[in-house]
């Protein structure tokens, strides 16, 4: 794989071709950026519209299928996706940055997504409804939307692509990928699983190149009839308004701002373990990443000492060669927006405690890594409180009760996940209540999410409805209502 400079071609209706630019975008290893790895095709609108004509085409033998028949293909590529694990999560690491442990966590995780989404094919599709009239029973059943388009960050690139396709698939959808251009390799590795499994051609079809070209033209075709958006809020609010103009059905899952809450009797060495490993795991690009401690003043000092102790022990290094060093930041221009934060900490008067910089030389075939970096006497209004820095940067937030720490803790734009450290079950269940995220945690770190609950966040950060899940596939079918007078009674006077 290294060393061996690969080629990423489209997949359309079943073959492998290349897009109609005629350029490439090469894939850079952000732990070695003078090093490639392959060149991605760039694709034009027209081969968004081939890969339309080949999923329309496709779709109405695809729906027809029996739904465990369905199933049975995530069954088959979970198995070819584990056969390969050490392929996939080695690609991940080299493209996308994130450690080999990291990376082979996010491979497990994908394939209990398959599993899950393939059992799911075997559950109750409906309900059955007492009339109000006699003889007549109302049951509900599903159709799916058509031909849907997903888009994917780059920061899960197989994780997040596998559960949409997966949901999407069981629905009786076809389907127009486009991956995130910084990590082609993981999305061909999926695609050719897909393949392998014998997918039929033209139910899966990914189309490689820039969101302003690709992913402008899968949200303004008339003939995709849904649109699954992962990614920032810059792009998913743009995004929203140009698909409501066709009414196409839109799910947007976008930023995080998380805060951990440490209440005073909280187990400060377990609340500072779970802070680093939330903040700094996978380089603090997670959209479940913490990135607020909100903690009580009482116990801010013993805090402290614990958590600079644990973040200055972290190892930065490429993740290849270090399996639980902490990786880069995925490529250059992600990197700068980091350091643009941090200099805005700085400028803003947070008193920065531990890191605050680059990693290493500003040379060509430096790695773009950042040292883990903590901003103490943040104030709530601080950009750095308020926006999403998506790396290793930490702020810690002083309050003086459980009231304060929620009203902090609810006074950011986003609502993604949570976390409370404390013993207190009183305090436990009104965070539960109060608490303005889709994901929260009692005592354990604001990442990570299972395949089998249901996955998404509140306010700013996520509408459409939940992934992952028995949640997942609902953004992808419509409801059907059936009525069934089996005397076939004449009926009189109003119906309503
Ligand atoms: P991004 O820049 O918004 O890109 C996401 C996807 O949208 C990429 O495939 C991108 O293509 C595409 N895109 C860009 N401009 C577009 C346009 N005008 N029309 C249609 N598509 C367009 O986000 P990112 O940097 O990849 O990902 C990081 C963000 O994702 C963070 O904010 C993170 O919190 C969020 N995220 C949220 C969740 C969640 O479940 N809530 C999970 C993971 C990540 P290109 O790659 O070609 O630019």
């Amino acid at each position: 794989m290294v060393g061996k400079e690969q080629t990423y071609l489209n997949f359309i209706g079943g073959e492998w071709r290349e897009g109609g630019t005629g350029k490439w975008e090469l894939n850079r290893n952000p732990a070695k950026p003078t090093q490639i790895i392959g060149k991605a095709t760039c694709s034009t609108h027209e081969d968004v519209s081939l890969a339309v004509l080949a999923a329309q085409k496709a779709q109405r033998e695809w729906a027809a299928r029996s739904r465990p028949a369905r199933g049975a293909f995530l069954e088959k590529v979970s198995k070819l996706v584990r056969e390969k694990l050490d392929t996939f999560a080695m690609t991940m690491t080299i493209e996308e940055g994130k450690n080999l442990n990291e990376s082979k966590g996010e491979v497990l995780k994908s394939i209990n997504v398959l599993e899950f989404m393939a059992s799911e094919s075997r559950r109750p599709i409906g309900e059955v409804i007492p009339s109000e009239m006699p003889n007549t029973m109302i049951y509900t059943t599903r159709a799916p939307l058509g031909v849907v388009g997903l888009i994917t960050p780059w920061n899960f690139p197989l994780c997040i692509p596998g559960w949409k396709i997966s949901a999407a698939l069981i629905e009786g959808n076809t389907i127009i990928f486009k991956p995130a251009s910084l990590t082609p390799a993981c999305a061909l590795l999926l695609v050719q699983a897909f393949h392998e499994a014998g997918l039929p051609p033209g139910v899966l079809n990914m189309v490689y190149g820039s969101g302003s070209t690709v992913g402008n033209a899968i949200v303004d075709n008339p003939a995709i009839k849904a649109i699954s958006f992962t990614g920032s809020n810059e792009v998913g609010a743009e995004l929203y308004a140009q698909a409501a103009k066709r009414l196409a059905h839109t799910q947007l899952e976008m930023g995080g701002k998380n805060p951990i809450i440490i209440l005073a009797d909280a187990d400060l060495d377990q609340a500072a373990e779970a802070t680093v490993t939330g903040a700094f795991g996978s380089t603090g690009q997670r959209c479940t990443a913490t990135s607020r401690v909100i903690i009580d003043k009482k116990v801010h000092g013993e805090f402290m000492k614990k958590l600079l102790e644990k973040s200055r022990n972290i190892k930065v290094g490429d993740g290849l060669e270090n399996p639980s060093a902490m990786g880069p930041i995925v490529d250059e221009k992600q990197m700068i927006s980091v350091l643009k934060a941090i200099d805005t900490a700085k400028k803003e008067g947070a008193k920065l405690l531990c890191g605050g910089g680059r990693v290493g030389s500003d040379s060509p075939d430096s790695g773009y890594f950042i040292a883990p970096t903590i901003f103490d006497d943040v104030k709530p209004s601080m950009k750095i409180a308020q926006e999403e820095a998506f790396g290793p940067v930490l702020s810690i937030i002083q309050v003086s009760d459980f009231d304060e720490a929620i009203e902090v803790a609810n006074s950011v734009k986003y609502g993604l996940s949570s976390s409370v450290y404390t013993r207190d079950i009183q305090r436990i269940m009104n965070y539960a209540d109060r608490i303005e995220t889709g994901i929260l945690h009692i005592n354990s770190p604001t990442v990570g999410g299972e395949a089998n609950a249901p996955f998404g966040g509140m306010k700013a950060t996520g509408l459409g409805g939940r992934e992952m899940g028995s949640t997942g596939p609902e953004f992808f079918r419509e409801i059907k209502t059936v009525y069934v007078d089996y005397n076939a009674t004449v009926r009189k006077g109003n119906l309503y």
